[in-house]
């Protein structure tokens, strides 16, 4: 059984690779890429929306295979959970990781304080070549601060505190963070559903 993954991105599929014995392709390695709107109000809704769309596309073109899709971001409550599914386009659509981790600190200061609680959320859906559908989540707590701290991990990594540590995940050792983070949780579920496929 292959594992189609409806990304591009290798550092992700690399992951993915690290928790599964199947073999792991980019779903552009299937088939031509395409744009996919992920127009869902939650991560799970748009995990699956992108799984369903790659899956309508292949099914006919593979036999043994399962569409593994994810979605992630970061949720600030006392910002009303912002910028949760919205946060790889915070700073507007195209914005960089750095234009939206700063949009996120200016929110922070607009506030007058200088760490709240947050968390960050992955959402995974597979459907497999039967069509079944299965959604798993993990997630990472903690809080964010209102400066950027250390150069390791990316996106809101710097402001990131995980629950029970002092230091972000910009200054954390990279193992701590694969240990704990909200995708390796979420990936370490889709492991236990594939190993029963
Ligand atoms: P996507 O799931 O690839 O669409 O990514 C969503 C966005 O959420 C990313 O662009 C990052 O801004 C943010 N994000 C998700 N996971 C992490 C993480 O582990 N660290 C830092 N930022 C993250």
């Amino acid at each position: 059984m292959k594992i189609v993954l409806a990304s591009s991105n290798r550092g992700k599929i690399r992951e993915i690779q690290e928790y599964c014995k199947h073999e792991v392709l980019a779903y552009s390695d299937v088939i031509a890429p395409f744009e996919i709107i992920e127009d869902g109000k939650t991560f799970q809704e748009n995990a699956l929306i992108k799984a369903e769309a790659i899956y309508e596309k292949i099914k006919d073109e593979m036999d043994d295979f399962v569409v593994l899709s994810d979605d992630s971001g970061i949720s600030v409550p006392i910002l009303g959970n912002a910028p949760g599914i919205y946060s790889a386009r915070y700073a507007g659509e195209g914005a960089s990781d750095k234009e939206n981790l700063q949009k996120l600190i200016d929110e922070i200061k607009k506030l007058n304080i200088s760490r709240t609680p947050a968390f960050y959320t992955a959402a995974m859906a597979i459907v497999t070549a039967k069509g079944e559908r299965f959604g798993v989540h993990g997630w990472m707590h903690g809080e964010v601060i209102d400066h950027a701290r250390g150069e390791n991990g990316f996106g809101y990594d710097p402001i990131f505190i995980p629950e029970g540590f002092d230091q972000t995940l910009g200054e954390l050792d990279s193992d701590v963070k694969k240990r704990l983070s909200h995708r390796s949780k979420a990936i370490r579920l889709v492991g236990k559903i594939l190993s029963t496929l």
